[in-house]
């Protein structure tokens, strides 16, 4: 039987999964959802058989109804394979008597690759299956991390071309120099003055925008989006949710009967939101922890009830997470207001407008999964020092984060049950915030020369990612002005 997904908001909105991978944002600029959330039909004895792979079809199955058996293992195999540094793919790493789910083991060392390693391959079997024919051009705002796995992702990829806005002074050397290094004739990166919400709300209006839709249609373009908006994002994420549980079973550290709390480091709300999912689908989580930044409107939100992005928006050490609209949790509003479109669009258009919009005591209710907390710059420095220092495990900043919530909702709650952490970066991908972290002198090194050092002070190699980068040439230099980002795109694709 096929899922179809609908629109968060417009409930008239039908389509299949492989349509609402293509389109990226239902065109009135809902997000799809599926009509209903299918129930794992493996027990968790059986996926705790399992590898990455095998478990990854056994989630995809179930959501992405209109592609073969054959697609979709290939889609698969071709994403999750020695790109890779680990078979696992995802490893389980224990501290402190917690697991940290390593998301990180992918070719731009963020969890963003677990997703966008198969994304391009689910865009153009979608592409084949539709009888597109038109180029797909993708189009991604990107806080640091997602910009350079679509890039990694979609180079190359016949019949696509890729475009990633990235906030100029908003993201870490490392970041940066991978984005602008980047080969491939399709690709093209710009560098925006302003921020991510900036950077986000510009691509949402380009793809909103109708008569740049048909100017693209008569060149023979259509645009499509690698942000975690894409539920072609957000199904491959649910996967490692359910692989973790039944790791963790098969370990003997989650019981039978039991429940794996998992801490996410937010920014989007992608993450957590696929935990969500996976736990309505049955994976035996407990608790969803959603971990802030600074930039703590998610932890408001689940204090009052009330979403306000009025605020100053802070640069803080943990860049992807530097969020103040996240996009996805309109997908859980939809949820516990009722699968309700009309609501949710009244609330998205407050959001748009006036930068904030309040849930019913109902809605709040229904939020009893998640718990939210954040962590400032300095404990998550200090969450990095001392890990460090009880383990020898380094953590990455957004990882920190996470670590840091954690105790905080520990102290607060007094729940000791199993608990998994997402590690949702290496800490190689911000050797500077890092290196301060651990109090050590940067003095002239670069971000180079500190990856070294890192590399002896944790005791693992410097990546691959990070040690090609060194001499990789910059191929990129395009920085524009918010409101010049159309003019950017029209330009790439010389639709002028
Ligand atoms: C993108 C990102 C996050 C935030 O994930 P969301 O899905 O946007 O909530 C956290 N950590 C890192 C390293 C990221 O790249």
């Amino acid at each position: 039987m096929d899922l179809f997904y609908t629109s968060t908001r417009d409930g008239s909105v039908r389509v299949k999964a492989s349509q609402a991978i293509l389109q990226g944002l239902s065109p009135e600029g809902g997000l799809f959802v599926p009509e209903e959330i299918p129930a794992l039909d493996r027990s968790l004895e059986e996926l705790a058989g399992m590898t990455y792979r095998e478990t990854a079809y056994e989630v995809m199955k179930l959501f992405l109804t209109d592609f073969t058996r054959e697609e979709l293992l290939h889609c698969i195999e071709s994403a999750y394979d020695s790109k890779f540094d680990t078979p696992e793919i995802a490893p389980i790493r224990e501290a402190e008597g917690v697991s940290y789910l390593e998301l990180f083991h992918g070719p731009t060392i963020a969890f963003k690759d677990m997703a966008l390693s198969i994304l391009p391959h689910l865009m153009t079997a979608a592409a084949k299956k539709n009888r597109v024919e038109d180029e797909i051009v993708i189009l991604t705002a990107t806080s640091g991390d997602t910009g350079k796995a679509a890039l990694a992702g979609f180079s190359e990829v016949p019949g696509t071309r890729i475009i990633v806005f990235y906030p100029k002074d908003g993201v870490s050397p490392i970041q940066e120099k991978q984005m602008v290094t980047q080969k491939g004739d399709n690709t093209f990166v710009v560098g925006i003055r302003g921020n991510f919400d900036d950077a986000q709300s510009g691509v949402k209006e380009i793809f909103g925008d109708k008569a740049l839709k048909e100017e693209m249609a008569a060149a023979g373009f259509r645009f499509s989006s690698a942000n975690s908006i894409n539920i072609g994002r957000l199904v491959p994420q649910i996967v490692y949710y359910v692989y973790a549980c039944a790791q963790l079973y098969k370990k003997g550290v989650l019981k039978k009967g039991g429940t794996l709390n998992a801490v996410v480091p937010t920014g989007n709300f992608g993450n957590i939101l696929a935990a969500y999912y996976a736990k309505r689908m049955g994976a035996p989580l407990g608790r969803l922890i959603c971990a802030s930044n600074e930039n703590r409107v998610l932890y408001d939100f689940f204090c009052t009830g009330r979403y306000d992005r009025n605020r100053e928006f802070i640069l803080t050490s943990s860049p992807s997470m530097d969020i103040l609209i996240s996009s996805n949790l309109e997908r859980l509003i939809y949820e516990i207001g009722g699968r309700n479109s009309e609501k949710t669009a009244a609330l998205m258009k407050s959001l748009a407008e006036r930068g904030s919009y309040e849930i019913t005591p109902d809605m709040r209710e229904k939020l009893h999964d998640f718990y939210g907390n954040y962590a400032s710059q300095e404990e998550t420095a200090g969450t990095i020092r001392r890990i460090y220092q009880k383990t020898g495990y380094v953590l990455d900043p957004h990882t920190a984060v996470a670590a840091g919530a954690y105790e905080k909702y520990r102290a607060e709650t007094g729940d000791t049950k199993e608990t998994v952490i997402v590690s949702t970066a290496s800490p190689f991908k911000f050797t500077g915030s890092v290196m301060e972290a651990l109090g050590q002198e940067r003095g002239e090194a670069d971000d180079f020369r500190l990856a070294d050092r890192l590399s002896g002070i944790s005791k693992t190699e410097v990546p691959g990612a990070v040690r090609e980068l060194k001499d990789a040439k910059i191929l990129h230099t395009t920085v524009v002005e918010v409101k010049e980002m159309k003019a950017a795109v029209k330009g790439f694709l010389g639709i002028d």
